[in-house]
């Protein structure tokens, strides 16, 4: 029989947009070996194959719309299946979720139901004024997608680091679309930041040092 709980480590990585997880997702990626559950890129597999749930998730992709969580919750359980049958699974990083209380309770639910028992939270705080600075001057690469965060050496780039493509505003990276994401993090995922930190949980880090220092934080905050 499997064993009931283990100590490898998960990381849930929270922060208003520009606050720097995917940056720091990367450092602790090669830092630790770990791997990552990213929900976005599980309903994207996910809406390949054509049937009624993947042809919804697709129109919800193409639209705009939120996803219902019991989608969420459903792909995250057979994630967590898929790494119990690996043996070299190190741990993981929770990319951009849980976006709302429900989600976090469910999170927590799945965790336990696999023994995943060395949970850590970081939250990258970042003003909404800095969030707005940093999404309003981020760039992204014509050719290849890459988003260029207007953070530390990257602003420097005149070309994409990747395929030296060229480097130009995103199409939704304007005052009003961010002003939404801005409200919609407020809305939903500040109550989240809330439910770890009534919980003791919540480990903040400040979100508006450099890159270096944001991750020396972050690893000073996982040894806690
Ligand atoms: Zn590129």
């Amino acid at each position: 029989m499997a064993k009931a709980k283990n100590n490898k480590l998960v990381i849930v990585l929270l922060g208003r947009p520009g606050a720097g997880k995917d940056t720091q997702q990367e450092l602790l990626k090669k830092k630790f070996g770990l791997t990552s559950i990213s929900t976005g890129d599980l309903l994207r597999q996910r809406a390949k194959i054509q049937d009624f749930t993947g042809k919804k998730i697709g129109q919800c992709i193409n639209s705009g719309n939120r996803m219902a969580t019991p989608i969420a919750f459903y792909l995250w359980m057979q994630k967590l299946e898929e790494f119990a049958k690996k043996q070299n699974v190190r741990g993981f990083i929770v990319d951009g979720s849980p976006r709302t209380v429900y989600e976090a309770e469910m999170l927590e639910m799945a965790l336990d139901w696999y023994g995943w028992a060395n949970k850590k939270v970081i939250y990258l705080w970042l003003s909404a004024k800095e969030s707005m600075r940093r999404l309003t001057k981020r760039r992204i690469c014509q050719k290849c997608g890459e988003i260029i965060p207007y953070i530390g050496d990257y602003k420097k780039l005149k070309k994409c680091p990747r395929c030296e493509g060229s480097l130009v505003a995103r199409a939704d990276d304007t005052r009003e679309g961010i002003k939404k994401r801005l409200a919609w993090f407020k809305k939903e995922v500040l109550p989240v930041v809330n439910y770890f930190r009534k919980r003791g949980e919540l480990r903040q880090i400040n979100g508006e040092q450099p890159i270096e220092k944001v991750f020396q934080d972050v690893l000073g905050a996982l040894k806690k």
